[in-house]
């Protein structure tokens, strides 16, 4: 038995033998004459095209015009004819269409590769992509990758051309030892809801792994190749309770959010990429609370510019329709690290350089962040907050800020909705203190129950050693809370907590009672949580035991 562990794609629990992908190895064999192969190639290109055009249409349905792109493109490079001239060169040596197949898209590769041109550089892997799956047509009567019973698939990586092939009933989970969890295919296995992890440390895809039994734990992380017995005997009991549970919980689907006394709070979600909005609306999230903008900063290479966030951002807030979004502008430093920024080494860095304190000495980024978000404001319902904040001032420097994208974008005549809600977290607990004059300032606050605790008892979030000590119901925490909920409403203003104790089952009757109007949980958490509540009677609960 040996236990290993990744990142987690889409969760869930599998059980079942493992079937081992590997990208299909072509040997340099002869072919049956050049006109017969050349007809082969052209039967399987003509099956990939039509596959691809499906995927295309699937993808378009489900996940809208920019992933969908993915597909389109490959079409094209399937039929290209520089790629066609290349296969009947390759088929002039006489060999098999299958090799001609690989050889030309191998060197078309190795010529984009070379070449000065970004884009084209990175059309390298679609060219392998679009030439292994006309390969895969060609290979059908010898067996291609298919699956012959259900199984946990394991790959480095697994062409997305080649997941849509699969018989989905087939596929008991998706182990990719390399990839990352925003890879197109992680997007599909997600969009699929197939339990998969990925980046898995130290585990090397061979085929002897091919038919060994194994156990995915993608909720916790975990893959156990070659099981003892009594884990299998509790994992499937695992697996057993994790379904009926889900089963259960879809009965809350479509269902307002209430109280056993009839108290309504809405169940809002927390994403970091624009590609998990997909799991909140299929958990039924009533709005997005907290999409943690840094993430597209984490992953980029360089400063990402205003249109491409203007894409993530409207992809999220066009996914959602009506419901609201509300994004977080930029929140990185302490320990989010990005290369680029090019931040300073700190003594204390939680307590230093992060989020607005880098956006005011470097407005430009925030003045770019802030015009993708008016952007995006004109296509649904989007609200922006500000994390971090400690003062007055700064409150006014984010308005004059939001005054001057919206003078942009009205003289390059983008459309956007000037009134675009503004908000601020409150997470120091100078906020917090200061949240009646603040709450006159901001149209909405949304609580940052993580900092908000690591700052009130002086306690460094991610310190280890410090965990025990780091006690989230601590009353001098809740009295902050409530606080801030009383003057939020004192001006007419909705109050939000998006950091993880929105879902924390002994406070949640506590929220519930003093009237917190939204909780931000991650997709996961929401049907449970919207359970939860309807077992809550607020008139039981002493607000007194929770601060005092
Ligand atoms: C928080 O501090 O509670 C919060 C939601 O923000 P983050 O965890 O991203 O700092
Ligand atoms: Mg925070």
């Amino acid at each position: 038995m040996k236990t290993y562990s990744g990142t987690r794609v889409f969760e869930g629990y599998a059980l079942g033998k493992i079937a081992v992908y590997s990208a299909k190895k072509v040997e340099k064999t002869a072919g049956k004459g050049k006109e017969k192969e050349f007809a082969r190639f052209e039967k399987a290109r003509e099956e990939t095209v039509s596959a691809l055009e499906q995927s295309f249409l699937e993808t378009l349905a489900k996940l809208g015009e920019k992933e969908a792109q993915l597909f389109e493109t490959h079409k094209l490079m399937a039929q290209d004819l520089d790629f066609e001239d290349a296969v009947k060169g390759e088929l002039e040596n006489d060999v098999s269409a299958e090799y001609a197949v690989m050889a030309a898209g191998d060197n078309l590769a190795m010529i984009f590769a070379q070449m000065d041109d970004e884009y084209m550089k990175a059309r390298v892997n679609d060219v392998k992509e679009v030439a292994s799956r006309i390969v895969s047509f060609l290979g059908e009567e010898e067996g291609g990758f298919v699956l012959k019973e259900p199984s946990i698939i394991l790959c480095d990586d697994l062409p997305s051309s080649e997941l849509m092939k699969l018989d989905k009933e087939m596929i008991l989970g998706i182990v990719f030892a390399k990839g990352s969890p925003n890879s197109h295919v992680s997007i599909l296995t997600r969009m699929m809801e197939i339990p998969s992890l990925c980046g898995i440390e130290g585990l090397e895809v061979t085929p002897s792994l091919q038919g060994s039994f194994a156990i995915l734990d993608a909720s916790k992380g975990d893959f156990i190749v070659s099981p003892e017995s009594k884990t299998v005997t509790a994992y499937s009991k695992k697996k057993d309770e994790y379904e009926k549970n889900k089963a259960k919980l879809q009965a809350y689907k479509g269902k307002p959010t209430l109280t056993k006394d009839g108290k309504s709070v809405q169940i809002y979600n927390n994403i970091a990429s624009s590609f998990e909005v997909e799991n909140a609306l299929r958990n039924d999230a009533e709005g997005i609370g907290l999409f943690r903008s840094e993430f597209i900063y984490l992953e980029a290479k360089d400063y990402p510019s205003e249109e491409e966030q203007f894409e993530h951002y409207k992809r999220v807030v066009e996914a959602m329709g009506e419901k609201q979004v509300i994004i977080r502008t930029l929140d990185i430093g302490a320990d989010k690290k990005i290369d680029y920024f090019d931040l300073p080494e700190e003594e204390n860095p939680a307590l230093g350089f992060r989020s607005i304190r880098i956006c005011k000495a470097r407005p430009e980024i925030f003045a770019a962040q802030l015009q993708a978000l008016y952007r995006a404001s004109a296509y649904g319902n989007l609200a922006v907050m500000v994390p971090m904040i400690i003062s007055e001032s700064e409150i006014k420097w984010i308005h004059e800020m939001a005054k001057l994208a919206r003078e942009n974008l009205a003289a390059r005549k983008l459309p956007f909705n000037k009134d675009m809600k503004i908000g601020i977290m409150v997470e120091t607990p100078a906020a917090a203190i200061m949240s009646d004059v603040f709450a006159k300032r901001v149209d909405f606050f949304s609580i940052g129950t993580n900092d908000l605790s690591q700052y009130t008892l002086a306690i460094d979030r991610v310190n280890p050693n410090l965990a025990s000590s780091f006690n989230p119901h601590h009353r001098a925490i809740c009295r902050l809370i409530k606080l801030a909920t009383e003057n939020a409403h004192a001006a007419g203003i909705p109050i939000g907590i998006c950091g993880e104790l929105a879902r924390d089952e002994k406070l949640l009757p506590f929220f519930l009672k003093i009237g917190v109007d939204e909780l931000s949980v991650s997709p996961a958490y929401t049907l449970s949580l919207r359970a939860q509540i309807a077992t809550i009677d607020t008139k039981d609960v002493d607000v007194d035991s929770f601060i005092s």
